[in-house]
C-alpha cells in the first residue's frame, strides 16, 4: 500500500493550497479527486478575489491576457432596497475563472512535491488501534487503499470523510440543513447600457462583472432555504432594477454553507478545512481565502507534529486556538449579528437609514475611518428615527441582541479551551448561545 505523510481529500482551491504548502515543507502529500482533470473547479465559472488576498496568500498571482484572469474593478457600492440610494464602497478587486485557477494552483502544488489521483473518490477510512491510519477510495480501476500519518477533508461542503468517521472520534458530523447554507443564482446577463456594480442587502443580490465590459453583469442572488426562494428574491430586485431587460447569457447554481465551524477542526489524524469545515466569511459567503487563514495555521502545526511524530488530537489542537484566535472569533461575531439583523430589519427601514445615510454609508461599510463627531451624529439620527417610528423597536432589539450575543461568542471563541479535556465545558457554553442566536429566516 502507497503511504504518504499527508493525505488530502479533495483538489480544489482549499486541498490544492493545503497540499503545496505541506509539500514545501518536504513532507510526502498526495491528494485524491474524485473529478478528472478537465472537470475540476467548473462548479463554476467565475469567482473574485480581492488584491490584498492575492498578496497575502501563497497562491499564484495573474495579469491581464493570462488564461486565469477574467477582469478587475474598484468601483463597488450599496444601494437601497428601491435602488434610489447607493453609496460607493471601492474595493480592488480580480476576477478569476475558477477552471484555470484551480488548475493553475493544483500545477503548484505538483511542483511543490504533491502527487495527485484523479478520479479517486473517498469511500471509508481505515483505522489501526482505533485511529485514522489511511483511505479505501474508488477509482476506474477499482477500489484501492492508501496510508497516511494525517488525512485532511477538503472534499467541500458536502463533507463525506467528516460526515464519515465514527460517533465519538472528537469531531462533529453535521450535514448542512437547508437553512445552514445559502442557495446561490448567478444569472450572467447583457444590458443594454452599461450598470454598476452593487450590493443590495435587503434581496442579498448583487451585481458583479464577469468581463472588462460594463454592459455585462452577474446578478447574483442567495437565499436560505432553496433555490425558490432565491429566485423570489431575484425578481424581486429585477423588479426595481432591470425589471429582466438584458439578455441573460447562462444561469449557475451552487451552495455555500453559512453555519458556525465544528467545534474542533481537528481529531486524532484528521483536519477539516474549507467548506467542508464551513469557513466561509459570514458576510458574503465567500471561502476561498477565509479557508486560507485556517490552512496556514494548520500547515504549521501539522509540520511540527509530523516532527514530534504525534498526530493525535492534543497535538494539533492549537490549530483550534490559533484559528479562533485570528479569524473564527470574528467571524462567530459577525456571524450572530447578522443572523438577528437579518431577521428583523424591513426594506422600509433600510431604504429609511439609506435616505438619512445612517451606518448605510461609506464610513460604517466602506471601513473609513469613523470621527467621534460622526458616531455621535448616527447615534442622535438613530434615536430619532425610533422616536418617529421610522425603525422600530423590535429592529432595534434584534440589532442589539445580536450584537451582544456576538460579543460573548467572539469572547469564548477567542479564549478556546488549551485542552481538549475542556471542550465538552466550553461547547455547551458556545451551543447555548447558538442557540439563542437562531438562524437566518
Ligand atoms: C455561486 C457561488 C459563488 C461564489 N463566489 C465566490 C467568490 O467569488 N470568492 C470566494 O472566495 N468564494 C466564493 N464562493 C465560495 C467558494 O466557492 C467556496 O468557499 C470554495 O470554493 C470552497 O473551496 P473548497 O476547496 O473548500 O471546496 P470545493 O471547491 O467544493 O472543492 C471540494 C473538492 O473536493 C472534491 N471531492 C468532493 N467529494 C470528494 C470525495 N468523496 N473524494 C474525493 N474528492 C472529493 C470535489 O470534487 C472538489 O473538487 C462562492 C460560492 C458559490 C456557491
Amino acid at each position: 500500500m502507497q503511504s504518504y505523510d499527508v493525505l488530502v481529500i479533495g483538489g480544489a482551491t482549499s486541498g490544492a493550497y493545503f497540499a503545496k504548502k505541506t509539500a514545501k515543507l518536504g513532507r510526502s502529500v498526495k491528494i485524491i479527486e474524485k473529478l478528472p482533470p478537465e472537470k475540476l473547479g467548473t462548479k463554476m465559472d467565475i469567482v473574485h478575489l480581492t488584491k490584498t488576498d492575492l498578496k497575502t496568500f501563497d497562491i499564484p498571482t495573474v495579469k491581464e491576457g493570462d488564461p486565469e484572469w477574467a477582469f478587475e474593478f474598484t468601483d463597488n457600492g450599496f444601494a437601497s432596497p428601491s435602488n434610489r440610494y447607493r453609496f460607493p464602497v471601492p474595493a480592488e478587486t480580480v476576477g478569476l475563472h475558477l477552471r484555470e485557477y484551480t488548475a493553475l494552483m493544483v500545477k503548484e502544488a505538483l511542483e511543490a512535491g504533491a502527487e495527485i489521483e484523479y478520479e479517486a473518490a473517498f469511500r471509508e477510512f481505515i483505522f489501526t488501534d482505533g485511529h485514522i491510519s489511511g483511505v479505501r477510495y474508488e477509482t476506474p480501476e477499482g477500489a484501492k487503499e492508501i496510508a497516511a500519518k494525517a488525512v485532511v477533508d477538503c472534499s467541500g461542503a458536502n463533507a463525506l470523510p467528516r460526515r464519515s468517521l465514527p460517533n465519538g472520534y472528537g469531531i462533529e458530523r453535521f450535514s448542512l440543513a437547508d437553512d445552514d447554507m445559502f442557495y446561490v443564482i448567478l444569472r450572467y446577463a447583457r444590458f443594454s447600457a452599461p450598470q454598476q456594480n452593487t450590493f443590495w442587502l435587503n434581496t442579498k443580490s448583487w451585481y458583479a462583472p464577469f468581463s472588462m465590459n460594463e454592459n455585462e453583469k452577474i446578478i447574483g442572488t442567495g437565499a436560505v432555504c432553496g433555490y425558490a426562494r432565491a429566485e423570489a428574491e431575484a425578481a424581486k430586485l429585477d423588479s426595481v432594477t432591470s425589471n429582466g431587460d438584458f439578455e441573460l447569457i447562462k444561469t449557475e447554481k451552487g451552495i455555500t454553507p453559512f453555519r458556525r465551524p465544528p467545534y474542533s477542526l481537528v481529531a486524532d489524524n484528521f483536519i477539516t478545512a474549507g467548506d467542508s469545515a464551513c469557513l466561509t466569511k459570514p458576510d458574503c459567503g465567500e471561502g476561498i481565502t477565509s479557508s486560507m487563514v485556517m490552512i496556514d495555521i494548520a500547515v504549521k502545526v501539522l509540520d511540527e507534529a509530523l516532527r514530534k511524530d504525534d498526530l493525535t488530537k492534543e497535538s494539533l489542537w492549537q490549530i483550534n486556538r490559533e484559528y479562533n484566535r485570528v479569524q473564527g472569533a470574528d467571524f462567530s461575531l459577525v456571524r450572530a449579528f447578522l443572523t438577528k439583523l437579518i431577521g428583523a430589519v424591513t426594506d422600509d427601514e433600510i431604504e429609511y437609514l439609506f435616505s438619512q445615510g445612517l451606518i448605510f454609508n461609506s464610513k460604517f461599510l466602506g471601513g473609513e475611518k469613523v470621527t467621534p463627531a460622526h458616531a455621535v451624529r448616527t447615534l442622535t439620527g438613530i434615536l430619532t428615527s425610533i422616536s418617529k417610528k421610522h425603525i422600530s423597536g423590535r429592529t432595534i432589539a434584534a440589532a442589539l441582541s445580536g450584537m451582544k450575543l456576538g460579543i460573548e461568542l467572539r469572547t469564548l471563541y477567542m479564549n478556546f479551551p488549551k485542552n481538549p479535556a475542556y471542550l465538552p465545558l466550553w461547547s455547551a457554553r458556545a451551543e447555548k448561545l447558538w442557540q439563542r442566536v437562531g438562524k437566518v429566516k
